[in-house]
């Protein structure tokens, strides 16, 4: 059911780090549509945290000019009447300075919805989490969202959850995964658990493997420092491609509640094969990249000089292959791959479904290619179903594959909207059910860790590769040596 105005509540929107990088970039963006939607109610506030010693009118002035560059025609007066509800607080939390300040503003809005937004440093995590407790801040209608990444390992991971654990009860505890936001994302639930079609396919009996790719053309821009510190494994796979991979493959859950699904992707997590160091070898590729061209052709730099370093370990580019061990999934491998200056943009889930087991047509009707459906998050979202018809006109049958293509910008002439206007309306309802719980990250952090252990380990360095290519060789081979070949649309023949 689509968001109604009267079922939200007036509400307290607290972000720290509301000067960052991705309060300008996506929250305030998305709080935007929300209210040019008219979905924020009369009298919800959004306060901004952050160091800067701003008014709330130099604040809102830094909003407006960020707000037009990420906004493509804002409406003034809609523009107006959402900056009318921010304010300014400052609060340096490494000096511990600004609390009672915050207190100030909060006091008095008890008995409404209040999220804490941390769009901070992970450092600050545990720190705010402790001061807000400290200074009586947690109501009992109290919610708090972190982002990633959530710990650096299994081990900090633990002790993250512990301290923020310590002042938050699990469910008010929102951990985002931006990806579970996507439309697409969510559609892939609507299409297996909405359609029967699929379903009764959906296992080792009908699909001989899955594909994960979500790659980016960009390199590490301004983030360098942080990236180094954690590398494609930690930023991407232990979050984003998990999850996606949890999706695909976790049993129908009892309802869409939210420990229903949880339940389920945790199942998925702890089925998944650990890999020890020889299959670390073997099943795992990490790259990083040498300098090369862009997608759009002029000239990139290497990772080593996009961070100005001489040298760094960390991978830019992780692909791996995976097995599920359960009824469901046995013998079907998962191929995942991700990286920085690849080739494309482009983020899908591809279903590779088995050969006929027969086929009646003579040689002549052509080669018959197995069923496949193409799932795209990004740049065009969208699902595609490659299937075989005859190709049209008189003569001998010809066989010819086809994609039934819906792309749901042309399917639905609505704007599609980024996933954190939807992330960010579940935590005002506090509906948890696209963030992950606690046992699903540790239960994530159990298989990764084993490699990131491993890796560390190998003093050879990371294989390079050159910038827009799809990857180091052995990525290839990684899934071409099980007769295979990663998917690639402009391949395909239509
Ligand atoms: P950023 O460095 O751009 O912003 C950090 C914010 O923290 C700023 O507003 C800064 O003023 C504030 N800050 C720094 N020191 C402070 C202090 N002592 N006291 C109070 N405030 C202080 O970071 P970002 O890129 O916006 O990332 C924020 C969080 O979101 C991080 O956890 C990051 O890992 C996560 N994240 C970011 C992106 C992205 O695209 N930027 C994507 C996914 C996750």
């Amino acid at each position: 059911m689509p968001d109604k105005l009267e079922d939200i509540a007036p509400f307290d929107l607290v972000v720290f780090g509301g000067t960052g990088d991705l309060a300008h970039r996506k929250l305030l963006p998305a709080l935007y549509h929300r209210e040019q939607d008219n979905l924020i109610p009369e009298g919800a506030r959004i306060i901004a945290v952050s160091r800067r010693p701003f008014s709330d009118e130099q604040y809102r002035d830094w909003a407006r000019e960020n707000l037009k560059e990420h906004l493509s025609e804002p409406c003034d007066h809609i523009l107006e009447r959402f900056l009318n509800r921010i304010c300014y607080v400052s609060v340096n939390v490494r000096e511990n300075l600004g609390w009672q300040d915050l207190s100030a503003k909060l006091a008095g809005f008890e008995n409404r919805t209040r999220a804490f937004y941390l769009s901070v440093s992970p450092d600050f995590f545990g720190p705010i989490c402790a001061a807000l407790g400290e200074h009586n801040l947690v109501t009992e209608n109290c919610r708090v969202t972190i982002e990633k990444p959530i710990g650096k390992s299994g081990t900090t991971a633990r002790l993250l959850n512990e301290t923020i654990g310590a002042v938050f009860k699990e469910d008010q505890i929102f951990r985002i995964d931006h990806y579970l936001g996507k439309e697409t994302v969510q559609n892939l639930m609507a299409l297996r658990f909405a359609n029967v079609l699929f379903e009764p396919l959906w296992n080792a009996a009908h699909i001989d493997h899955i594909q994960i790719s979500v790659a980016e053309t960009l390199g590490v821009e301004g983030r360098g420092g942080y990236y180094d510190t954690a590398g494609a494994m930690r930023d991407m796979v232990q979050n984003h491609l998990l999850q996606l991979l949890c999706l695909v493959a976790m049993e129908p859950p009892e309802s869409m509640a939210a420990d229903s699904v949880r339940d389920e992707k945790l199942k998925v997590l702890k089925a998944l094969k650990p890999l020890d160091p020889a299959s670390v070898e073997t099943n795992t590729v990490r790259g990083q990249y040498r300098s090369g061209a862009s997608s759009e052709g002029g000239a990139v730099k290497s990772y080593l000089d996009d961070l100005g370093a001489k040298s760094s370990q960390t991978e830019t580019f992780v692909a791996a292959k995976l097995e599920i061990a359960n009824w469901r999934w046995a013998g079907v491998p998962f191929y995942m791959r991700t990286g920085k200056r690849l080739a494309k943009r482009v983020s899908e889930i591809v279903i590779q479904f088995r050969q006929l087991p027969h086929s009646i047509f003579p040689a002549t009707a052509g080669q018959l290619a197995s069923n496949k459906l193409v799932i795209r998050l990004q740049p065009d979202e969208g699902v595609k179903m490659q299937v075989m018809i005859k190709a049209p006109g008189p003569g001998n049958m010809r066989l010819k594959e086809v994609p039934l293509d819906m792309s749901f910008a042309e399917a639905f002439q609505v704007r599609n909207p980024d996933a954190y206007e939807r992330l960010l309306g579940d935590i005002i309802r506090g509906n948890q059910t696209l963030f992950m719980r606690r046992d699903e990250v540790e239960a994530a952090w159990n298989w990764v860790d084993p490699i990131l252990e491993q890796w560390a380990s190998d003093p050879r360095p990371p294989r390079g590769y050159t910038a827009g290519t799809w990857g180091p060789s052995s990525s290839i081979a990684l899934i071409e040596r099980d007769g295979r070949t990663w998917h690639d649309d402009e391949n395909e023949c239509c």
